[in-house]
């Protein structure tokens, strides 16, 4: 359940986010209508401070600062259900993405162990085209201070061959290079 918040007037430039913010995810915040089978579907909204279907009504209120704030967006799994249910065709989970980018720019991370794992996944990602989890670890684990977390782990899922010693290179790595110089022209890290 989400905390209260503070009416006010939105400004001119709280507006021009907003639109910015459907523009980038291909989707109008009005057309929802507020029935909550995003929120019924989401199988995070459990673990969330405002559930989609909120977050959506934050942004339609002109209260983008609190959008910006929530935690929702470092829990967002990014699977879609919430998007594919909505009888509005609200891509939701593509706003929930926009929004996250937005926080990430203005250094709202109010997860930052989420925010450290997104970094870490996305780096191993860029440098090898897929994810490369024992590089995953080490990243995710020196950013948040954590350097020995599951270390016991490591030697028994290495010799069960769960996890490589090295990364694996995909044949693709120049198509994927110019997905992230896309996303860099556009503002993303
Ligand atoms: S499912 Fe669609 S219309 Fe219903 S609350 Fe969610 S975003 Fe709004
Ligand atoms: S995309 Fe995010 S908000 Fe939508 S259902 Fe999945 S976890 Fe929930």
């Amino acid at each position: 359940m989400g905390n209260a918040v503070k009416l006010s007037p939105t400004s001119d430039s709280q507006k021009a986010l907003i639109s910015r913010l459907e523009k980038e995810a291909g989707t109008s915040i009005n057309l929802c209508y507020q029935c909550g089978k995003c929120t019924a579907g989401c199988p995070a909204a459990f673990a969330m401070d405002y559930p989609p279907r909120q977050v959506i009504r934050l942004l339609q209120l002109g209260l983008v600062e609190e959008a910006l704030n929530t935690e929702s967006v470092w829990i967002c799994a990014s699977c879609e259900t919430c998007s594919s249910r909505c009888p509005r065709g609200v891509d939701i989970a593509a706003l929930m993405d926009a929004v996250r980018r937005e926080a990430l720019l203005q250094n709202r991370v109010t997860d930052k162990k989420v925010a450290a794992f997104n970094k870490a996944f996305l780096n191993g990602v860029k440098w090898f085209g897929r994810t490369y989890e024992a590089g995953l670890l080490i990243q995710y684990n020196t950013a948040t201070g954590q350097y020995l977390k599951d270390a016991e782990l490591g030697l028994p899922m290495f010799l069960k061959g769960k996890v490589g010693i090295l990364p694996e290179k995909i044949k693709g790595r120049d198509a994927i290079k110019k997905i992230f110089e896309r996303a860099q022209e556009k503002g993303g890290e």
